[in-house]
């Protein structure tokens, strides 16, 4: 586990399971039809329970490069963002929907006020984006928002395993070296 402190807020990288993480809202790996799938998304249906499905019906779906905001259910958590990132495919504007998804997941945490929000690595599972791509850019968004008034004071990235820890690990230096 990594910690650094940006514009006074907390950016904290850790490799874990983000469903046992306790902050006010976590952000989910969501499909554009939010009817739930593998990876991260089905881990957090099972452990939240099916009000969060039942929600997710209601709103009938998420564009790529969004979000949008559901209660918990059984989570710690106040709120679960379903963001939709990009399937890695034909590689014409991948990079503007990822940051397009971490960028709403921001908006929605000013929108609630909450003060700590976790993120899996969006995209980088069964929707292919390499993973030492995908980093920079969820880093990158994140940082650009922390530059700016926030009533985030922590913003966790929980990474499933090893590799994708070190990857976050590695692009986040060069973008520490510039603040
Ligand atoms: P996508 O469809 O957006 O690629 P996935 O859920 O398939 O989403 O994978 C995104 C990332 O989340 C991958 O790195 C995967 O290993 C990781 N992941 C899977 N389950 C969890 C979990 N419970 N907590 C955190 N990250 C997870």
């Amino acid at each position: 586990m990594t910690t650094h402190k940006i514009d006074g807020v907390t950016l904290t990288l850790q490799q874990g399971n983000i469903v046992a993480v306790a902050v006010d809202a976590i952000v989910n790996a969501a499909n554009a039809s939010l009817a739930g799938g593998g990876g991260v998304d089905g881990a957090i249906h099972r452990a939240g329970g099916p009000t969060i499905m039942q929600e997710c019906r209601k709103l009938g779906g998420c564009p790529t490069g969004s979000a949008v905001a559901t209660s918990a259910g059984n989570l710690q958590a106040r709120y679960i963002f379903h963001a939709v990132g990009p399937i890695y495919r034909d590689h014409s504007n991948e990079a503007q929907l990822l940051k397009g998804a971490y960028q709403s997941c921001l908006d929605l945490a000013e929108q609630y006020q909450i003060t700590s929000l976790a993120f899996p690595s969006l995209s980088t599972g069964a929707y292919g984006y390499p993973r030492h791509l995908a980093a920079p850019i969820a880093l990158q968004t994140v940082i650009e928002h922390l530059h700016k008034p926030t009533s985030l004071q922590q913003v966790i990235f929980v990474l499933f395993d090893e590799k994708t820890l070190q990857a976050y690990q590695k692009a986040l230096q060069p973008l520490l070296a510039d603040d």
